[in-house]
């Protein structure tokens, strides 16, 4: 017996609902003038249900050896890291067609 997924209802030999949830999303890293000038870089459009942006954040951080949080559905890191973020959120497996950077 194969498991059922609990989204689509299908085997999940066939069921593609989490690969897609990954390949779905529209993900912006824009840049946030935070408190005394200080630069935030944020990323918005993950989907908190379907992935875990705690680890997500935690990872990020230690690669970008800065501090940073979770805010607004949004992941918060200081300082200027756009283009590095893109490519670490690419190591996670997300597209790079659907990363925008603003
Ligand atoms: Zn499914």
């Amino acid at each position: 017996m194969s498991e059922i997924c609990p989204i689509c209802g299908l085997p999940k030999e066939i069921c593609v609902c989490e690969k897609a949830a990954r390949e779905e999303q529209k993900i912006v890293i824009y840049t946030i003038v935070g408190r005394f000038k200080k630069k935030i870089s944020a990323i918005s459009g993950i989907d908190q249900k379907r992935v875990d942006v705690k680890q997500l954040l935690k990872k990020f951080k230690q690669k970008l050896g800065c501090g940073g949080t979770i805010k607004n559905n949004e992941l918060w890191l200081q300082g200027k890291h756009k283009e590095k973020l893109k490519e670490l959120l690419m190591e996670e497996g997300f597209k790079k067609e659907q990363i925008e950077i603003k």
